[in-house]
């Protein structure tokens, strides 16, 4: 099936993308399309290929056919990983990937001055402006009574919050985040919706979840993604009661018995 056809404010457009590893098609003529400053949930079976698509936006990984645009014409997969970082593409990866060493507010002291280097960055006078920036990313995050304290220190909920702190210091146009929610308690996981929320309208957010529960608490438009491609798209009720996606979470749980 294809999805929406682009508005004219669209961020992100994938169409007719595969991807195949050792002749197994991961992606399978993908067309997918996000506006900007949406915030969309994409949902699908374990190896439905969400991680995938996420690596081929990125850059991480190169298409074998299709077309991966950013904003109006900025063609993605000609670009290298760092080169689409810059251009505003952030993502969050399943593991927090913090500097356990250092205090909360380094980390995003770090990320706010990356380009800049590691010695610059803790040694360098830290101008008021920039520390107000670390305090305001700080509070959004709800990491701000947390700012002295050790990376390593923080519960693995918070370690989530702080790279999505890490991220935001980046100042990123479009957020990817892979499964936030993976490992949380329930009130974490409760409380990284409403961070998302939060950052909805200034930043296009693409978050892959799998938790319903969360899915239902933040998602507006959902993607549901099978086998490479994009099964159904609506609000949470239209897919939860579309057939063809029970069908898909049906025969996973069968297969999951054996
Ligand atoms: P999801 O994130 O939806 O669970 P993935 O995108 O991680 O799924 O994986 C989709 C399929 O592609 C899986 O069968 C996975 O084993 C395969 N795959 C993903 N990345 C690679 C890779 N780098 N090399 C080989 N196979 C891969
Ligand atoms: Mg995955």
């Amino acid at each position: 099936m294809t999805s929406t056809p682009p508005h004219p404010e669209f961020i992100l457009l994938l169409e007719n993308v595969s991807k195949s590893f050792e002749g197994f098609k991961a992606i399978s003529n993908l067309t997918f399309y996000m506006d900007a400053g949406e915030l969309r949930v994409v949902i699908g079976p374990n190896g439905a290929g969400k991680s995938t698509m996420l690596d081929l936006i990125t850059g991480r990984i190169r298409p074998d056919a299709g077309k991966i645009e950013f904003g109006k014409d900025t063609d993605l997969t000609t670009l290298s990983e760092p080169a689409i970082n810059r251009l505003g593409i952030g993502r969050k990866f399943q593991t927090p990937a913090v500097y356990i060493d250092h205090t909360v507010f380094e980390n995003i002291r770090l990320s706010l001055e990356g380009s800049r280097g590691l010695w610059n960055a803790l040694f360098s006078r830290l101008t008021a402006q920039r520390r107000d920036r670390i305090y305001e990313i700080l509070k959004t995050v709800s990491l701000d009574a947390k700012s002295g304290v050790k990376a390593g220190a923080l519960s693995h909920g918070q370690k989530q919050w702080l790279e999505i702190g890490m991220l935001l210091a980046q100042n990123p146009r479009l957020l990817l985040v892979d499964e936030p929610a993976a490992g949380m308690t329930d009130e974490e996981t409760h409380k990284t919706g409403e961070l998302l929320l939060s950052l909805e309208g200034r930043h296009s957010i693409l978050v892959i979840e799998h938790d319903m529960t969360f899915v239902r608490q933040i998602a507006r438009k959902v993607t549901v993604l099978h086998q490479g491609s994009v099964l159904c798209e609506g609000s949470v009720d239209e897919v939860q009661n579309d057939e063809r996606v029970r069908e898909v979470y049906l025969g996973r749980k069968k297969k999951d018995k054996h």
